[in-house]
């Protein structure tokens, strides 16, 4: 008598209905299948069968044998949204956008010479690479992790502000330094519409802009910049395919970044550009791309109801504030819908709030792990319905003791 599915870690029994009480409300990754039941819908659209004989060669990545269909299906979706200038850029495919975080690292950096003992000796200055607290900590791990005489880690960008005020931890900018900047917009993990903080001749920005799509943000205007990075992974939900893509302006940076992917993979799966492909076609083909931005909306929005209105009427913790922009793709205002909740325990012994939620079963992300403090909590709420739900009632239930305490 096997079970007909497979059921989640908090339901059991042969149809995955039987509740467990004690579950905890995992709501640690960033896993997006909220867009699960879109794609359900479409079950037989959105297939994809590949023959045996199709497409068996190398995808070199040296911009001849990435699908030109895949490339134009992009930018037609980055000019329905209004969220990137694609006219006269290069496009570079990578495996997620994991892949071409550092390539674009690598390829903004100046070529210092391997024999120079230290990073500034012998003909280049290594770059140095910079973001703003909370943000994603791959990009620290990522630029340490490739270590490199052409860039070097460096902290936070407040301590390179051009010409800012004279605390001792500022740094002077030696000659011919760059430093690379990491803009995440909106930013994982707070929801902010962040941008450069550092401008000038060496000061260069890669713009992640994985969740700059209208399920999360309104699109105030398309990045027009020189360097950004997007993920099929937060727009059609499938992280699993592994697939994101970089819009660059300049060749030689371009150039660099398709050496980067010859050394690194020799060009992202044919199978998954396949992949991409299809899901593309799928989404153009109704209401002309507008269709899973309203159903990503609509769920982001609901979901965000429900979660403040719990929130609300606390003291114990509170969210982080959204902002409202014109939004060129919808035609109006609108508040945004982040894809993470960064929750705040405001009494003041509550410091641990990680600590706070796991004793009552919710299993956040720590805000110390976006070199935040773990006063701050980030609750993913892309995840499935599921997990949503309970996530919900979880904190309802530690928000009702509250109540009743008072
Ligand atoms: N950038 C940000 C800000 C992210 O949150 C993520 C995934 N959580 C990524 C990049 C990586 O996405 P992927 O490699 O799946 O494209």
């Amino acid at each position: 008598d096997l079970p007909v599915c497979e059921c989640n870690t908090c339901y059991g029994g042969r149809d995955c209905s039987k509740f467990s009480p004690s579950c905890s409300a995992d709501v640690d990754s960033g896993n997006p299948l909220f867009l699960e039941p879109y794609w359900r819908q479409r079950a037989a659209a959105s297939a994809l069968v590949v023959s045996g004989w199709h497409r068996m060669g190398y995808s070199f990545p040296d911009g001849t044998n990435i699908s030109p269909e895949l490339e134009r299906h992009i930018r037609q979706l980055h000019a329905v949204v209004g969220n990137a200038v694609t006219e006269g850029r290069f496009i570079v495919f990578g495996a997620g956008s994991t892949q071409l975080l550092n390539a674009a690292v690598h390829a903004l950096s100046p070529d210092v010479p391997s024999t120079s003992s230290t990073a500034g000796g012998g003909g280049g200055v290594a770059a140095g690479v910079v973001a703003t607290a909370p943000f994603y900590p791959i990009y620290e791990l990522q630029t340490e992790y490739f270590a490199s005489v052409d860039f070097q880690y460096q902290g936070d960008t407040s301590l390179w502000i051009a010409g800012g005020n004279s605390s001792s931890e500022k740094k002077n900018l030696p000659d011919g330094k760059t430093i690379i900047e990491f803009v995440t917009s909106p930013n994982n993990p707070d929801g902010k519409l962040n941008e450069a903080v550092l401008k000038g001749p060496n000061f260069k920005a890669i713009y992640d802009r994985a969740y700059y799509w209208p399920h999360f943000t309104p699109i105030p205007a398309a990045d027009d910049g020189e360097l950004k990075i997007f993920t099929l992974s937060k727009l059609t939900g499938h992280a699993g395919s592994r697939f994101g893509w970089a819009i660059v302006k300049d060749e030689d940076v371009y150039n660099k970044m398709l050496m980067h992917m010859q050394l690194n993979t020799m060009g992202v799966s044919r199978d998954t550009q396949l992949r991409a492909l299809k899901l593309l076609k799928t989404i153009m083909a109704e209401g002309g791309g507008r269709t899973i931005f309203d159903f990503g909306y609509q769920t982001m929005k609901s979901r965000w109801e429900k979660l403040r209105k719990v929130v609300s009427v606390s003291k114990r913790f509170s969210l982080q504030d959204v902002s409202s922009h014109y939004c060129v793709f919808s035609g109006r205002v609108r508040e945004s819908s982040p894809a993470y909740g960064w929750l705040k325990c405001e009494r003041e012994e509550e410091s641990d709030c990680y600590g706070v939620l796991k004793a009552a079963g919710i299993i956040g992300r720590g805000g110390s792990v976006f070199y935040a403090t773990d006063r701050n909590v980030r609750l993913s709420l892309i995840k499935t319905r599921d997990d949503f739900d309970l996530l919900v009632d979880k904190l309802q239930k530690l928000v009702s003791a509250e109540q009743d305490e008072e």
